[in-house]
């Protein structure tokens, strides 16, 4: 699998915990108040959101739950349905 898409990537000059929060998966470390505003507004200008959903999809199917993959949170219920919409919009538009 090719990741030259992530050069391309909206987030790739962001701070990685916007997308990783520290918070929920290090007990010990001073909590990080949940931010999804922020991760989802940048994903809606991304180019390369079909990519990360795909990557997202694979990483939930190795049981990986933690960090937002094209605006979907990983740790929440239905993360995978909304993966999948995002493939379909994306299938859709292109
Ligand atoms: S869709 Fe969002 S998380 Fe995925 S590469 Fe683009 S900006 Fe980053």
């Amino acid at each position: 699998m090719s990741y030259e898409w992530r050069d391309r990537a909206a987030c790739r000059s962001t701070y990685p915990e916007v997308f990783f929060p520290i918070s929920r998966t290090q007990p010990g470390r001073r909590p990080i108040p949940a931010d999804r505003v922020t991760p989802r507004r940048i994903c809606t200008s991304c180019l390369v959101g079909l990519d990360c959903a795909r990557l997202g999809l694979t990483a939930l199917d190795k049981g990986w739950r933690h960090g937002i993959y094209a605006g979907v949170d990983l740790e929440e219920r239905g993360a995978r349905q909304a993966l999948l919409a995002v493939i379909e919009k994306h299938s859709v538009t292109t």
